[in-house]
């Protein structure tokens, strides 16, 4: 099924506050129902009228038409009649993109509120920041925006092979993929790129192309997706970030990330290349 998203900080005027989609987040979870159309979030006018304690609310915009917010509780909330709480990591199979990339969204203000109470420079207590979505201190006046993380995420080809790496944090389950890192202060993706991949597995890159990007909310990343060609070097890894890196050819891959992050749309936009 295909969603449309409008952005909006504040409801239009005349809103009469018809039921809407809430998001309800509890530190890193979010309430949701098993519906026909897959897991579903809290569908009423408000959450108190399913008995469930607001702290903060936050107007998203509307999906499809229907109004949509990230509501953050207070209490952790284990079971609430038909609603659960899952984790952004157990929601990622068991929703359709758009939707996983709002409750994304969701637990990114909602943590983003709770993480900007007070001000970080002078410590007084924050306000809402009018039009925009900003907690504005009224002392010193210093404005905090949600945080974004920009990293890039990188395949690297030469001839008919990529290269992936196996990195450390995935566990039990080996798995290759794309190489990412994260955007320093100061330099452009493109420069994030070529250094990334130098550090990581020693290989200078050239025709470095912007592919696509994802949101990544884990806490607040933004992946931004490139394809590089191998210009020269032999593969000499970084232990620290990486356990295992290789030249793989299109019949010889080795497991690599499921559908949905941008690491494996990259590997299949290489895939469809190669005959
Ligand atoms: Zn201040």
């Amino acid at each position: 099924m295909h969603h449309t998203f409008q952005s909006l900080i504040t409801p239009p005027e005349g809103f009469d506050g018809q039921p809407g989609l809430w998001f309800c987040v509890g530190r890193n979870t979010i309430l949701v129902s098993p519906t026909e159309e897959g897991l579903w979030p809290i569908e009423a006018v408000h959450p108190r009228d399913l008995g469930i304690e607001v702290g903060h609310e936050h107007f998203l915009g509307f999906l499809d038409g229907k109004p949509c917010w990230a509501a953050g509780l207070d209490d952790v909330i284990n079971e609430i009649g038909e609603y659960r709480p899952e984790t952004l990591f157990s929601l990622f199979p068991n929703v359709d993109e758009e939707l996983w990339t709002l409750a994304g969204r969701a637990v990114q203000i909602a943590e983003w509120h709770r993480t900007n109470r007070f001000c970080g420079r002078c410590g007084t207590p924050t306000v809402e920041s009018a039009g925009e979505r900003a907690r504005k201190c009224p002392e010193c006046g210093l404005l905090a925006f949600p945080r974004l993380s920009p990293a890039v995420i990188t395949l690297i080809e030469r001839g008919d092979e990529a290269l992936l790496g196996r990195g450390r944090t995935f566990g039990a389950n080996p798995m290759y993929s794309t190489l990412a890192g994260f955007v320093e202060p100061g330099e452009t993706i493109e420069e994030a790129v070529a250094r990334e991949v130098r550090e990581e597995v020693g290989v200078e890159v050239t025709d470095i192309r912007y592919m696509r990007s994802q949101p990544w909310p884990f806490p607040n990343s933004l992946m931004l997706g490139f394809n590089a060609k191998w210009a020269s070097g032999d593969i000499e890894i970084d232990p620290v970030e990486i356990v295992d890196a290789q030249w793989f050819k299109a019949d010889n891959l080795p497991n690599i990330p499921g559908k949905m992050s941008i690491a494996r749309w990259l590997i299949d936009e290489w895939l469809s290349r190669q005959s």
